[in-house]
């Protein structure tokens, strides 16, 4: 057995070229950056190839959910993502209007961030950090690790793969020099377009492309001054229904409009804001909006993450966050059985535990994308000053009421629209690797976040003291928590950890609520912070727990 915590991985590869890293990474976007970091952390050697320079000048996301923001913490980089670039005190407010200048239909004061709480539940609350910070941030990391390499300029071409390795063909697009890698597993993180997703004969399921729509990012000084409707977050509602949305990037000058179809950024501009001004356009992206998530996750050695594995609406802001799941599922397993005390069942439970994850938060999306923008057309009398034109604005108030009181749920803590319970309340049901303990799975409800300690689902938090949180203890190997002032002994399980080679940390915590929280004197979580066994006292065979944990069920005995 290999040491647990060494950084060295198993490099046998008899009868073929030798690896020239032991995880090919490809994609350099959000996603297959975290990965590179989350490796890095865990000390894994890794090489991630880029098709481009790696320059971000169009932020697709620009919030950061609560458990994204708790992995940025174990990364050591919370504090310099939260809301960096961002005007703190800059209201939130959902503005709802025919146009900036025209008639006010609705409007939910929400805090700025500044005024955030952070919940009891959770150990980092919500950032606005649109994705142009957000990568070269997680970029800067990644090349931080010694174990990490990041090319850019190089792009797959494709992949080969047989029972010890992949064999990939990387060629520069400038150039068209080609070379091949050899790696013993690959992480497809190519996003939507994922050529290799295809090749390997994944196939998408799901409803598919939702609309058409178009991103315009703009400058302008003056936009706040123009109009009287305060600063917050603006949606415009038309003669059509409701046609765009309207977001600050900074809270000052920067600005994106949204509109649902597919439109000509001027016209967008000039029709949400209702008159002539200033303002100069950065950039236009149109793109798809679609629920569609793989029907596979693995196909042999490779694994795909993030948009290459499901693709969402954006409203709710959960494509990143999911992609982020996927990494923090994903790496301690690679990192395992690279260090050679995981099996295959560790690998094989990434599609089982991710993939229903990502239909769950596909669905939703779409469920609040069609919740916001709906389909009620009021007509052009919208837009008319006269009696008629009032009424229908009086009726379409009521509709935006009731559906803000449909939404309204989670300001305070930190949470989005109807989303507490999808950012963390997630849970791996039917894994081979978590062994469950005969209690009922809970309520799956998207939008309320309910603690519990129940094998498969996130480990709750808890502040410890006042900067030090329970989660900050999880990540490095497993952790076996010993709860409240009278524990059993764990020495057993920590006796068959050792022998077995499984990294393994005992936490002896005497505090009382941290017994209530989770309710079992022992708990087992692993790297990802999800727990993987609970107990009042230690199982009669310790070393079948974290043998079915380590994914080598059946091996090993007491
Ligand atoms: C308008 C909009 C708003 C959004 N808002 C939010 C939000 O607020 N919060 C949130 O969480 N999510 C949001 N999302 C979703 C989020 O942007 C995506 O989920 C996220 O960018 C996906 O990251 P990714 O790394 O998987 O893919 P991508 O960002 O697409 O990155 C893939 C990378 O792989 C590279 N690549 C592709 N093929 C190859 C190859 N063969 N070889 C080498 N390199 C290759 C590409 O060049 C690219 O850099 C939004 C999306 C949109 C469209």
């Amino acid at each position: 057995m290999s040491d647990p915590h060494s950084s060295k991985c198993h490099n046998a590869n008899p009868g073929h070229q030798p690896y020239d890293t032991p995880v090919l990474i490809v994609g350099g976007g959000p996603v297959g950056l975290a990965l590179a970091v989350d490796l890095g952390w865990h000390g894994i050697e890794c090489l991630l190839v880029e098709q481009s320079d790696g320059a971000v000048t169009n932020a697709k996301f620009v919030d950061i959910n609560m458990r994204t923001m708790e992995f940025c913490r174990r990364w050591g980089i919370a504090e310099e993502l939260r809301d960096k670039g961002f005007d703190k005190d800059y209201p939130q407010d959902l503005i709802f209007v025919t146009s900036l200048t025209g008639y006010l239909l609705g409007r939910l004061p929400v805090p700025s961030f500044a005024e955030l709480r952070t919940p009891a539940t959770v150990a980092e609350r919500i950032a606005r950090c649109p994705q142009t910070i957000f990568d070269p941030v997680m970029r800067r990391v990644a090349e931080s690790f010694p174990t990490v390499t990041l090319r850019y300029g190089a792009r797959c071409e494709s992949v080969t793969q047989d029972g010890d390795g992949v064999t990939a063909v990387i060629a520069n697009p400038e150039t068209g020099r080609r070379e091949t890698l050899r790696a013993r597993y690959l992480a497809c993180c190519e996003g939507a377009g994922s050529t290799l997703r295809e090749a390997l004969g994944v196939q998408f399921e799901g409803p598919g492309t939702l609309s058409l729509s178009t991103n315009v990012t703009f400058r302008s000084e003056e936009l706040l001054h123009i109009h009287d409707k305060g600063p917050g977050f603006y949606t415009a509602i038309g003669p059509e229904g409701r046609w765009a949305s309207m977001l600050a990037l900074d809270g000052k000058s920067l600005w994106r409009v949204h509109s649902i179809e597919k439109s000509d950024g001027d016209s967008a501009i000039r029709r949400f804001v209702g008159r002539d001004f200033n303002y100069e356009i950065l950039t236009t992206l149109t793109w798809q909006r679609r629920e569609l998530v793989a029907d596979r996750y693995q196909v042999g050695r490779v694994f795909f993450l993030g948009d290459a594995a499901h693709q969402l609406s954006p409203s709710g802001g959960f494509g990143l966050n999911t992609g982020i799941g996927d990494v923090t599922n994903l790496s301690w397993k690679l990192a395992a059985v690279l260090r050679g005390w995981g099996g295959d069942a560790l690998l094989r439970s990434y599609d089982i535990e991710r993939r229903p994850v990502g239909k769950r938060t596909a669905s939703t999306a779409t469920h609040l994308f069609r919740t916001l923008y709906g389909d009620e057309k009021p007509g052009p009398a919208i837009l008319e000053d006269s009696p008629e034109g009032e009424a229908v604005r009086v009726k379409m108030r009521a509709r935006v009421d009731a559906m803000i009181e449909r939404v309204n749920c989670g300001y305070d803590y930190g949470a989005r629209y109807e989303d507490a319970g999808l950012q963390l309340g997630y849970f791996y049901e039917n894994s081979p690797v978590i062994v469950p303990d005969g209690t009922p799975a809970p309520l799956d409800d998207p939008r309320n976040y309910f603690p519990t300690s129940r094998p498969g689902s996130r480990a709750p938090h808890f502040w410890l003291d006042e900067n030090r949180s329970v989660l900050d203890l999880f990540g490095r190997g497993f952790a076996l928590l010993r709860l409240g002032r009278s524990p059993p002994s764990t020495a057993r399980f920590e006796e068959a950890a050792a022998r077995l080679g499984v990294p393994l940390t005992t936490h002896s915590l005497e505090h009382e609520h941290l017994l209530a929280l989770y309710n079992r004197k022992l708990v087992l979580v692993r790297p990802d912070g999800h727990v993987a066994w609970r107990g009042d006292e230690p199982p009669e065979d310790c070393a079948a727990v974290l043998n079915i944990a380590r994914g080598m069920p059946g091996n090993g005995g007491n």
